[in-house]
């Protein structure tokens, strides 16, 4: 078993030490006996010119692949010590979303079921309840999701055929590729991918409200499994520095149309 308290106490330290980054527990729920909650921790970046950006992070849905639980943590140190890298926006950031499959080192939470699968889909499970709400109740801008993937030879993503997506996820594949090479095969996890990037994906994937106008963008980054831990969270922190800093021009451009 996996220690919960020893991985999140970092960063309730670091809550009490920067105002700006606030760490709360959602959707608490029991598992044989066990309390568990998806946790949420809040980072306000410095203010911009421009409305807060508000974006969502998500690690961890899969409880097997602990880079991407690892990467957000170290990404939110970071922030802490130089918050000018979030400036203009307000982060939300789920780095455990499958608390009970993190525990066991599981792909699937404690009821046996891949939560990426569940989505907007009338789901029971109540990581994905919780996740659910976040996502009506906050509306974000952007949602990025980190995976690490034991059959990629490098690091990929996921566009959903959407360009903006494909617009950040190229910058993001780059930065992060000094790192970790990408994976340049014709077909990735059973998908045609070109030059790492994927246009379909799985139904019931973690995804904005079905109903929100306008669409957010919606990014899923992947690093290798079989990667060193270290090597596959720094690609993954890199990827996410490099969108921020890329939707923030997308943002600034879009306002002098
Ligand atoms: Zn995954």
């Amino acid at each position: 078993m996996r220690d919960l308290r020893a991985l999140l106490e970092p960063l309730v330290l670091l809550g009490e030490l920067h105002p700006a980054l606030q760490t709360s527990f959602t959707g608490v729920f029991d598992f044989m006996g066990v309390p568990y909650s998806v946790p949420r921790v809040v980072f306000t970046g410095p203010p911009a010119a421009h409305d807060p950006i508000r974006l969502a992070i998500f690690g961890g849905l899969h409880g097997d692949e602990p880079a991407s639980v690892l990467a957000p943590l170290a990404f939110l140190e970071r922030l802490a010590a130089d918050p000018a890298r979030a400036t203009g926006y307000e982060l939300a950031v789920y780095p455990l979303c499958n608390p009970v499959g993190y525990s066991r080192a599981t792909r699937e939470n404690g009821a046996g079921v891949d939560l990426n699968r569940e989505f907007w889909r009338g789901s029971v499970q109540p990581e994905v309840q919780a996740l659910e709400r976040e996502l009506r109740v906050n509306s974000f801008h952007g949602l990025i999701a980190l995976h690490a993937d034991d059959t990629a030879e490098g690091i990929y993503g996921y566009t959903r055929g959407q360009v903006l997506n494909e617009a950040l996820l190229e910058p993001a594949l780059r930065s992060a590729g000094y790192i970790l090479p990408r994976d340049t095969r014709g077909t990735i996890d059973g998908w045609l991918a070109r030059d790492g990037k994927i246009e379909a994906c799985f139904q019931g994937v973690l995804s904005a409200p079905p109903g929100q106008r306008p669409r957010p963008f919606d990014l899923i980054f992947e690093t290798p499994a079989h990667a060193p831990i270290d090597r596959q969270v720094e690609a993954a922190v890199t990827a996410l520095d490099t969108i921020l800093d890329e939707y923030r021009q997308f943002i600034a451009y879009a306002a002098n149309l």
